[in-house]
């Protein structure tokens, strides 16, 4: 079975929660798809002995055979390439390497050469992987395939999503199973978890809440949950305890071994999600 995590907002407690999960189940593969930030090694101190570069197809133009025509431009639905001044301007970073320009151009003045933007890891098992994007780098959409080439089928797999709602969750979230959305309970928390809601259930996921820093006088996520009929599937309270663990790299789940008991027993309401 696979599960992404994520919330509409960062600083939820997403990799608290994903690193928990991964610490309490057995037979268990985490893949840390938050690429920007990824930091569930800081909580699961996997050894990461393996690594490979994650590279794209950009194109590279060559002035002496280029007649200066434009088509690549045109072809180019990203903006990523243009005609100045009789001159081809190539912006890497913002190429989608879909070779559009390279089939435009009649006379063949435009190779693709290889670009690393970033790096898999993972430790000898492949039980722990993560994946880096490089800084400045702003498409990750090959590296999360990279990762999701990797998922072990056999296994329970939880997938910790990059924040927010944009594209590279919709990648990290395709083809899993179920989806826990972790929100906190603060109007910002709310709006997120609007914006989640609206992503899940538009793609067909079944789906439940977990509130992080939960507060006996803020019951606005309860509230919401309640009349939109979502599974709340556990409350983790506001504690100085959790906090100062999270801040030294502890999982509540290693502060207090009744945590791992809850994160069984919020994963058998994740199985009756998914069968049902
Ligand atoms: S490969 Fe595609 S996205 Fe990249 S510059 Fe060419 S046409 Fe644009
Ligand atoms: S399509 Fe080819 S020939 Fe035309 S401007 Fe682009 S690189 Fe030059």
């Amino acid at each position: 079975m696979k599960i992404a995590v994520l919330s509409g907002k960062g600083g939820t407690g997403k990799t608290t929660v994903s690193a928990s999960f991964a610490a309490s189940l057995p037979c268990c593969q985490y893949i840390d798809c938050d690429v920007e930030e990824p930091n569930g090694a800081i909580f699961l101190t996997p050894e990461l002995k393996i690594s490979s570069q994650v590279k794209v197809m950009v194109p590279k133009s060559d002035m002496s055979k280029c007649s200066a025509c434009g088509n690549c431009a045109k072809a180019c639905q990203f903006n990523a390439i243009a005609l100045v001044k009789g001159k081809v301007l190539l912006f890497p970073e913002i190429c989608h390497h879909c070779g559009a320009c390279v089939i435009a151009c009649p006379d063949d003045a435009i190779i693709e050469v290889k670009r690393t933007i970033g790096v898999v890891e993972s430790n000898v098992d492949g039980t722990f992987l993560q994946g880096k994007l490089n800084v400045g780098e702003p498409i990750s959409i090959p590296i999360l395939r990279e990762l999701k080439k990797r998922i072990k089928n056999h296994m329970t797999v939880i997938i910790d999503c990059s924040p927010g709602a944009s594209c590279a969750v919709v990648q990290s979230i395709e083809g899993c199973d179920y989806c826990v959305l972790v929100t906190e309970p603060t109007p910002f928390g709310l709006h997120d978890l609007k914006i989640a809601v609206r992503l899940v259930k538009k793609m067909g996921v079944p789906f439940g809440v977990i509130l992080n820093k939960a507060l006996d006088s803020c019951r606005i996520i309860q509230e919401f949950c309640e009349t939109e009929g979502i599974e709340m599937l556990m409350e983790i309270p506001f504690s100085q305890d959790i906090a100062r663990g999270y801040s030294r790299g502890i999982l509540p789940v290693e502060i207090d071994h009744l945590w791992k008991e809850e994160f069984k027993k919020t994963w058998e309401k994740i199985e009756s999600g998914v069968k049902k």
